[in-house]
């Protein structure tokens, strides 16, 4: 007899318990390759962090060398300034009477080293507006006119007055090339200027003379002009007692009041040269006192 059929329920796979099992299998699977990705994320990013911490500390010793270096420059830069101060101080001779202003323009040139050696004679202070062309014979004038108590002054590098005024952007670069040159010298920028032709010159217009001025000056600049010339460059001059004569009709001119004068130390002021022990001692004997010119020292401009 054939054994009846057993009607049994076929056996399910997918018990809920097996179910339950693999939803927990797969949760702890994903969970598993989430920590390894964020796991591995996290060690890129401290690697990344250490090359920045590593950055960090070369910039900040860079940082700290750069500070040390500025520090020595800065204490540099108020050393040179005291020096020029003290250079730039009135060194007395005669009375206390008016202060006399000798300035020397269109130099240097090897009148220049015979001027310096008439001021060192009579310890007089000037002050000298140079110009571009170095042809005193001595490569170190400028260091020399300054380290021998005197000031230097801006007189713009090429002194062509047909093309610096122009405009005022072709003047300031004439004028900084000579900066530059004087800076390359002495490590000292001059903040004096004088214009060639003076402020008052008929060669520039009035707009440009007038934004020139005000350009200078919002740069930190004073310019000077004059008030006794005893024309000792113009082309009538024939002696050195014509400069002499120049000279006493213009302190006779300008008794008791302090005076900027203008003369020229160019390679042909040979008269200049010649007239200069005599001015000194005529203005000695008027009882005025010497003294280079500054920035602010004294108000002395054409316009
Ligand atoms: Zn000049």
């Amino acid at each position: 007899m054939p054994k009846e059929k057993t009607n049994r329920p076929p056996k399910k796979i997918f018990t809920p318990l097996t179910v339950l099992c693999l939803v927990l299998f797969f949760l702890s699977s994903s969970n598993f390759l989430l920590y390894l990705l964020q796991y591995a994320e996290a060690k890129q990013l401290r690697g990344e962090l250490e090359a920045e911490r590593e950055t960090n500390n070369k910039l900040s010793h860079t940082l700290e060398e750069l500070t040390q270096e500025l520090n020595q420059l800065q204490q540099k830069y108020a050393q040179l300034e005291e020096e020029k101060k003290e250079w730039g101080e009135k060194r007395a001779i005669g009375g206390s009477g008016p202060t006399a202003y000798l300035t020397f323009d269109d130099g240097p040139s090897e009148n220049t080293l015979l001027v310096l050696e008439i001021l060192k004679e009579y310890n007089v202070p000037a002050t000298f507006f140079v110009t571009g062309t170095n042809i005193s014979g001595d490569e170190h004038i400028y260091k020399r006119i300054l380290s021998e108590g005197h000031a230097l002054g801006n007189h713009t590098y090429s002194h062509n007055l047909n093309t610096i005024y122009r405009s005022v952007d072709v003047f300031l670069e004439d004028l900084l090339q000579m900066e530059q040159i004087i800076f390359e010298q002495t490590e000292l920028k001059p903040d004096i200027i004088r214009f060639p032709g003076g402020s008052s010159n008929t060669v520039a217009s009035s707009s440009v003379m007038r934004e020139l001025i005000s350009t200078l000056t919002e740069r930190g600049y004073d310019y000077f002009d004059w008030n006794i010339s005893p024309e000792d460059s113009a082309g009538g001059v024939v002696s050195a007692e014509t400069v002499i004569n120049n000279m006493d009709r213009g302190i006779r001119k300008h008794a008791g009041r302090d005076i900027v004068v203008l003369l020229h130390d160019h390679y042909s002021s040979h008269y200049t040269v010649q007239a200069l022990p005599r001015i000194i001692e005529m203005l000695s004997d008027q009882g005025y006192q010497f003294a280079s010119l500054q920035k602010g020292t004294i108000n002395m401009k054409h316009r």
